[in-house]
């Protein structure tokens, strides 16, 4: 598929020469600049200015060696990361994760996506992303505490409350946060909120663990709600079952819908009488087990090995909340037969452009992820927010500002769609109104970065 502006092809070209091995950061580039092309053509001054060419390359990018001891006390060696993508409206923002398959092109995919989802949010925060190769996954929790003490003890040098402050994401949660935040303040000698996602006692924001499910159904609530739909009485699928999942199924499931599968990179459980997340929670947060020993707890529920099969399952609602390119085409068109009405993406970038186009040509509303899941991000700069003022909110407090910063994105995403000629169109609506604001600070600041 060829951009339709000669420029913005040609500054793809350039990027698929220099990245030729990065098929995930590619990919994110080439629909955020298929979706910039009124805006180009409107707006002359972003060419002469080069802001594209300069938007897609990072400002910097820090790569090292993470050695630990495991429990047998053999050395270790895994790789850690961090892509300081753009910092035009604000520190650095942007999760860390640990998960076997990271590399450099998800993280710049990760980091590309990150700026435009976090000026979305209309908070002051820039744009990265960070992690390792490193699995978590049958690690014990000192095997978990030396590796999160390692990466520390190179990423303080890079990130600051002021500089760049990261998150959790995928296989890092308040306790890998924990390990790294009580390295941080040893190495450094400082109690700032370099970190978010902290526990509550050391500077967390409450809601903030809540946050990125609750956010991801507020926004698709104003989607439902623009077309006189709501989530009352309706079926929805969410597939993982990690932070993102748990809290997306309890809201979904205070809103009135039904909840009928989740799953994880093993499998998926359904339940049509609906999936419990108190049991989710414990399963997940407390025992950290696998989704197929939901079953053990609700004898209704079925567990069916494989994790695809979930987008086969019929519904109104599909919010995929679990990795990049899990839902393709085959999936999406599997949803369509069965009368799916609404997508919302949790996950970043979890529906493949073949997926998008296939919801898009059958009219089904469809709510990219880096406007649909920005709430996690959102409360962490609210967190940053609280930590700088030495204050804490209530939860409720954080939750109605969550809900108004959600609304917000959504009606920002739709009239810029509506500006630009692409009315209804949210990708580009989401891409334009995330690039606009970065732009112009851009061509404020001159050509510095
Ligand atoms: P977690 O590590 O808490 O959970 C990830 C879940 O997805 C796990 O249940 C995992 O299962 C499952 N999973 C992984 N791969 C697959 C697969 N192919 N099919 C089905 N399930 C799978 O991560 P989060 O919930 O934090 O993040 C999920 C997504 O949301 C990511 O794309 C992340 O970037 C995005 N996101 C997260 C935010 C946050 O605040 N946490 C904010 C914005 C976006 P298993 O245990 O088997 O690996």
């Amino acid at each position: 598929m060829a951009i339709s502006n000669e420029y913005l092809q040609s500054v793809f070209d350039g990027l698929k020469q220099r990245n030729a091995n990065e098929p995930e950061f590619l990919q994110a580039v080439e629909e955020v600049l298929e979706s910039l092309v009124p805006v180009i053509e409107a707006r002359p001054e972003l060419q002469k200015a080069g802001i594209i060419e300069r938007i897609v390359e990072p400002e910097r990018i820090v790569m090292f060696r993470v050695p630990w001891v495991d429990d047998q006390g053999r050395v270790q060696v895994n790789r850690g990361y961090r892509v300081q993508f753009n910092s035009a409206i604000g520190p650095y923002k942007g999760g860390l994760r640990l998960h076997p398959s990271v590399n450099l092109s998800i993280l710049k995919f990760l980091g590309f996506e990150q700026i435009f989802k976090n000026s979305l949010t209309t908070l002051p925060i820039g744009g990265g992303k960070g992690g390792s190769d490193f699995d978590p996954k049958g690690k014990s929790d000192n095997e978990i505490m030396r590796f999160c003490q390692s990466f520390m003890t190179e990423l303080c040098r890079h990130i600051g409350p002021d500089t760049d402050v990261p998150a959790g994401d995928i296989g890092v949660g308040a306790r890998e946060i924990g390990f790294m935040f009580g390295q941080y303040k040893r190495l450094t000698n400082e109690f700032t909120g370099v970190l978010t996602g902290k526990a509550i006692p050391s500077g967390g924001s409450l809601a903030r663990k809540e946050a990125t499910g609750y956010g991801l159904c507020y926004f698709a609530d104003e989607m439902l709600k623009d077309c006189g739909k709501s989530f009352q009485g309706k079926k929805v699928v969410i597939s993982g079952s990690g932070n993102v999942a748990i809290y997306a199924c309890q809201k979904a499931t205070q809103l009135g819908a039904k909840v009928i599968a989740v799953s994880d990179s093993n499998g998926y459980i359904r339940d049509d009488n609906g999936i419990d997340y108190r049991t989710l929670q414990e399963i997940k947060e407390v025992k950290r087990d696998r989704i197929k020993t939901y079953v053990n707890y609700v004898p209704s529920a079925v567990y069916t090995e494989g994790c695809r099969g979930i987008w086969t399952i019929p519904c109104d609602i599909a919010l995929p909340c679990a990795t990049q390119n899990e839902l393709d085409e085959q999936s999406a068109e599997a949803l369509v037969k069965n009368g799916v009405i609404a997508v919302a993406e949790g996950a970043n970038m979890p529906s493949t452009p073949g997926a998008i186009a296939c919801f898009q040509k059958n009219g089904v509303l469809f709510g990219p992820a880096k406007a649909a899941n920005a709430g996690g991000v959102a409360t962490s700069a609210l967190e940053m927010c609280q930590n700088s003022a030495r204050l804490s909110w209530s939860f409720d407090d954080v939750d109605e500002k969550l809900h108004g910063i959600m609304k917000t994105i959504y009606r920002n995403a739709s009239e810029a769609a509506k500006k630009y000629g692409v009315e209804g169109n949210l990708v580009a609506g989401a891409n334009i109104a995330g690039f606009e604001k970065v732009a112009d600070a851009m061509l404020w600041q001159g050509i510095s970065y």
